[in-house]
């Protein structure tokens, strides 16, 4: 139960923050959000493709035309071999 108060509370927070005007930058700031928690949460519905886009930014996120991520190492996308 202590994991989902603390849900509801991030979701406040987010919804307060947003309601302010900030961006999805900031929120992500103020949450302390890394890298490796975003490449875990990026693929939620209810982000709007455009704040999605706006945090891949953030962390330097390269997605491809396949809408897979692609990898740092050689900057070719591992599924379809298409580069961005
Ligand atoms: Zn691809």
């Amino acid at each position: 139960m202590a994991s989902q108060l603390k849900t509801a509370e991030m979701q406040l927070l987010g919804f307060g923050h947003a309601s302010k005007g900030f961006s999805i930058e900031s929120l992500a700031d103020a949450m302390g959000l890394k890298k490796s928690e975003w490449m875990k949460l990026r693929n939620l519905d209810d982000l709007k493709p455009n704040d999605k886009q706006s945090l891949d930014d953030k962390f330097q996120v390269k997605v491809c035309k396949c809408s897979r991520v692609i990898g740092i190492k050689n900057g070719i996308c591992m599924t379809c071999n298409g580069v961005r």
